[in-house]
C-alpha cells in the first residue's frame, strides 16, 4: 500500500491515522517485540524504523521484516543521505522490493559527530528522493519542521526546501515533534500556501524524562511553552510525575490536532510504549 492511499483512510474514518517510530535495538529485538506488543492493539497503520549509526542497513532491514512478518504492518524504513552512496541506496532498494516493503523516508540526516566522514553522493534530502524515484516505485515520505530546519535561513526558505522534496515526488510529510501548537497551525497554512498539498503527519514525543526532552528541544531549538517547561522543571527529580505530566500534555495535544482535523498522528516511541499506549487509550 502507498502512503497516500494509508492516509487516505482518514477522510473515510475521520479520525487520524495512528503510526509509530521506533528505533533499532541494541542489543536483540526481544525487548522491543515486548513493546510492539502493548502497541498492537491499537492498530497502527504504519511503523517506521529509524537509521542510526549504530545500525547498518541490513541490520536495520532485519527489524523492518521482523515487524512486518510478525505484526503484518507497513513497515517504513528511514534512509539518510550521510549514511548511503549512491550504490547503497540502489542495493537497499533492491532488497525492499524483494520484501514488498512499502515506503521509505528519505532524509539527508545530521552531519555525524563522531569524526567519521560522511557519504557525499547526495548533499540535500531532495536528491535522495529523486534518486529514489528513479530506481523504483516505492512510496516516500519526507521531514518537516514546524519551527524551521535549526539550519534554515527562516521557516520560508525552509518550506521552499520542503517543496524541493515533495517536486520530486515525495507522498507524505513527517513532522519533527513540536509542543506549541499554534506554531504547527500556522506551518500547515504555510505549507498549503507554498503550493504543498500532500498530507502533513504530526509527530508526537511523550515527554518521557527531564533528560530526554532537554536534549531533544535542545538538539533542535524546539519552542517549550511556559506552562509546559514550568513544568518540566518542576518534576525534574521526580521521574513519575514527570512521565504523568508527558502522558497528558499529549494527550491535550492530540485532541487538539484531532479537533483540527489532522490527517495523521506520528508517535516517537523511543522504544518505549507504555506512554504511548497511555495517550492512545485517553483518545480513541
Ligand atoms: P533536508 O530536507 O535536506 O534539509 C536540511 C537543511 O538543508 C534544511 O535547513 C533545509 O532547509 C536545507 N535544504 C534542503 N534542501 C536544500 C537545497 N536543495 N538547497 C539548499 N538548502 C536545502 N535523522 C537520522 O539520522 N535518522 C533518522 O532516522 C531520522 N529520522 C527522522 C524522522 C523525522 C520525522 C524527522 C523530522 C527527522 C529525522 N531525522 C533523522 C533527523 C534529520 O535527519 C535531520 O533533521 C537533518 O538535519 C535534516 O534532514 P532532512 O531530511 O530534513 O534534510
Amino acid at each position: 500500500m502507498k502512503l497516500n492511499e494509508i492516509y487516505k483512510t482518514q477522510a473515510i474514518s475521520k479520525f487520524p491515522v495512528i503510526s509509530f517510530e521506533v528505533f533499532p535495538p541494541q542489543n536483540g529485538f526481544e525487548k522491543l517485540d515486548s513493546e510492539l506488543d502493548l502497541l498492537k492493539k491499537y492498530n497502527p497503520a504504519l511503523i517506521s524504523v529509524t537509521s542510526t549509526s549504530a545500525a547498518t542497513n541490513f541490520e536495520q532491514n532485519l527489524l523492518v521484516q521482523n515487524i512486518q512478518n510478525t505484526l503484518q504492518v507497513p513497515v517504513m524504513p528511514h534512509l539518510t543521505c550521510m549514511r548511503n552512496t549512491k550504490h547503497d541506496v540502489e542495493e537497499y532498494l533492491t532488497v525492499l522490493n524483494d520484501a514488498q516493503t512499502c515506503c521509505i523516508l528519505a532524509l539527508r540526516g545530521d552531519y555525524p559527530t563522531d569524526g567519521t566522514t560522511p557519504c557525499s553522493d547526495f548533499k540535500y534530502a531532495n536528491e535522495l528522493v529523486e534518486f529514489i524515484k528513479s530506481k523504483s516505485n516505492i512510496s516516500i515520505g519526507v521531514a518537516g519542521y514546524p519551527e524551521g530546519h535549526i539550519e534554515s535561513a527562516s521557516i520560508k526558505d525552509d518550506i521552499n526546501n520542503l517543496k524541493k522534496k515533495i517536486d520530486a515526488g515525495a507522498d507524505v510529510i513527517y513532522t519533527q515533534l513540536f509542543f506549541d501548537d499554534e506554531k504547527f497551525f500556522r506551518y500547515t497554512e504555510l505549507v498549503e500556501d507554498a503550493g504543498i498539498n500532500v498530507p502533513i503527519i504530526a509527530g508526537i514525543m511523550p515527554i518521557l524524562s527531564y533528560k530526554q526532552i532537554k536534549k531533544m528541544t535542545t538538539l533542535a531549538n524546539i519552542s517549550v511553552p511556559a506552562n509546559i517547561s514550568d513544568k518540566i522543571e518542576q518534576y525534574k527529580d521526580d521521574a513519575d510525575s514527570m512521565r504523568e505530566f508527558g502522558i497528558e500534555t499529549a494527550v491535550s495535544q492530540c485532541r487538539k490536532l484531532i479537533d483540527s482535523g489532522i490527517c495523521g498522528l506520528h508517535f516517537y516511541t523511543l522504544n518505549k510504549a507504555y506512554s504511548v499506549s497511555k495517550i492512545l487509550d485517553n483518545i480513541l
